[in-house]
């Protein structure tokens, strides 16, 4: 799947659409992963590039979890595509964040928490968190590389850095933590 994410959020058109596109967890999983890690997994702890899925046996098959393990020696961090971003503060199902994401970039002038949250069938303090949290993601992704231009996204200020958070993929590559 070469798509990006903003391509196949920006061939959702309707409800029904987004429905279908994010009904299956594991697509949603694969289209996070491609979000957040657009050039390959990353180790959120250490910044190393090389790590194994962990399996689980889903009826007599071999299926991906969506867990992973740091192949550095000195890490071995399990992570999943959440960990140590602002989407892993709620645990909320993946399709509700990437239908969230999609809500928000549907309008020009941003999404209410109260709009999110009757949208979404989430509380409004989830709803709340849901759009900071969002924010922070589609900033991010616009801080590494540009990809993402949306105006009017930013409404109440500019997103704030999270203070533990280093970018994956910048500065630490290729410095395994000793
Ligand atoms: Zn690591």
């Amino acid at each position: 799947m070469d798509l990006s994410v903003r391509e196949v959020l920006s061939r959702i058109t309707t409800i029904p659409d987004m429905v279908r596109a994010f009904q299956n967890e594991s697509h949603c999983r694969r289209l996070l992963e491609a979000m957040v890690w657009p050039n390959g997994r990353v180790c959120p702890a250490c910044g190393y590039r090389h790590s194994i899925a962990l399996m689980v046996r889903e009826n007599g098959k071999r299926a991906r979890t969506g867990l992973y393990q740091c192949s550095n020696g000195t890490c071995r961090f399990q992570f999943t595509v959440t960990t140590r971003t602002p989407l892993h503060a709620t645990k909320l199902p993946l399709r509700v964040w990437l239908s969230g994401l999609w809500l928000m970039l549907q309008s020009d002038k941003g999404i209410s928490s109260i709009r999110l949250a009757e949208a979404l069938g989430v509380s409004q303090p989830t709803a709340w968190r849901m759009g900071h949290a969002l924010r922070l993601m589609v900033g991010r992704e616009q801080a590494l590389d540009g990809v993402v231009e949306i105006d009017g996204l930013y409404i109440g200020g500019k997103p704030r850095r999270e203070k533990n958070y280093s970018p994956p993929g910048r500065g630490r590559k290729g410095q395994p933590k000793s």
